[in-house]
């Protein structure tokens, strides 16, 4: 069988996208190699989808798979290991099996990088997280650490000083990577208090996140800073190795497609966090996967 649409990923955008496809009267299947639902698995309250209230991430990725199940896409939980877009029929392969569609979307994502630290696994969701508009809320009027000092550290700083009572950032070295506009509104804001040259060495508590130690790069020193969470946003990191030389790329490895989603090979398509844009949120992410599968079936029916 030849796919309309052959989708590489099951995230909000890549089941957004297979519903957007099924109701296009495509068919459509949708690879994941792990849950479906994506990151936002990983957040314990969503609060910020337009018209949604409150839910659960895992309730969310419930939600959205069982709608696009409900159109009839095909979901299977198989690892992509490779892809051939040379063709007009594109191939999609997963070890042994091949599949053929006549278009292809890339929601592949992103991952947080960690920071790889003792205590950031045990107590992720207890205080650790990578997401200061998903759980910055939780940290209601309590002191908050933030690690990293590129954009989304400084976004996620000024972000939770309107939230918690007094906000660390903690940079690595005595200047930040981020854009100067960002840096000044940090260094303007009185609930924050910058940490140069400072780097965490370990997160601890008992149950939740209690302090974080850290270590001055420049002088030795070391010493606890007492706090209720540790946003960590040290980098993201696209899921897109597989897509190396198959389809343009930006230097940081993102998939270059704007706000069409479409990439630079004809039948291919890139949508959500995996691609270059400013803003990934779950609302970007589900709005990618609308418009790169109506571009897909749009592109589909112009070759039949
Ligand atoms: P980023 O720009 O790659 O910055 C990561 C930061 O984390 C850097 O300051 C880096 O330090 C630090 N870091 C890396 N590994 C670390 C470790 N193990 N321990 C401690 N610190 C570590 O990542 P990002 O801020 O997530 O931004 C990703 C991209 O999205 C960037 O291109 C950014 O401009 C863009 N973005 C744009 C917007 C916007 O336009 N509104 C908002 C957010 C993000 P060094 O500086 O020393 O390397």
């Amino acid at each position: 069988m030849i796919y309309d649409i052959a989708i590489i990923g099951a995230g909000p955008a890549g089941l957004s996208a297979a519903i957007y496809g099924r109701r296009a009267g495509l068919s459509t299947i949708c690879f994941e190699s792990n849950v479906h639902g994506g990151q936002i698995i990983n957040t314990p309250e969503v609060e910020n989808y337009p018209a949604l209230g409150k839910v659960s991430g895992v309730e969310y990725a419930s939600n959205i798979y069982d709608q696009a199940v409900g159109f009839g896409a095909v979901v299977e939980y198989k690892a992509v290991t490779d892809v051939d877009f040379s063709g007009e029929i594109k191939k999609v392969i997963c070890g042994d099996e091949e599949y053929r569609a006549k278009s292809v979307i890339i929601a592949t994502g992103v991952t947080r990088r960690k920071l790889e630290i003792p205590g950031e696994d045990r107590l992720l969701g207890a205080g650790v997280s990578y997401c200061a508009t998903c759980d910055g809320l939780f940290f209601k009027d309590k002191t908050a650490v933030v690690v990293g000092g590129g954009n989304t550290a400084l976004e996620d700083a000024v972000y939770l000083a309107g939230i918690c009572e007094k906000v660390y950032i903690i940079h690595r070295r005595d200047t930040f990577r981020g854009d100067q506009h960002e840096v000044e509104k940090v260094l303007k804001n009185e609930k924050i208090q910058v940490v140069y040259d400072t780097i965490p060495l370990s997160i601890e508590g008992s149950g939740k996140v209690e302090r974080l130690r850290v270590k001055n790069v420049k002088t030795g020193e070391e010493k606890d800073i007492f706090t209720s969470a540790v946003f960590v946003a040290v980098g993201l990191i696209p899921q897109n190795d597989m897509f190396k030389g198959k389809v343009e790329l930006t230097s940081d490895g993102y998939i270059m497609a704007d706000e069409s989603c479409k990439t630079s090979v004809e039948g291919v398509f890139a949508a959500g966090d995996t691609r270059n844009k400013t803003l990934r949120q779950l609302v970007t992410a589900t709005s990618d996967g609308a418009v790169a599968a109506t571009a897909a079936a749009a592109y589909v029916r112009s070759k039949e």
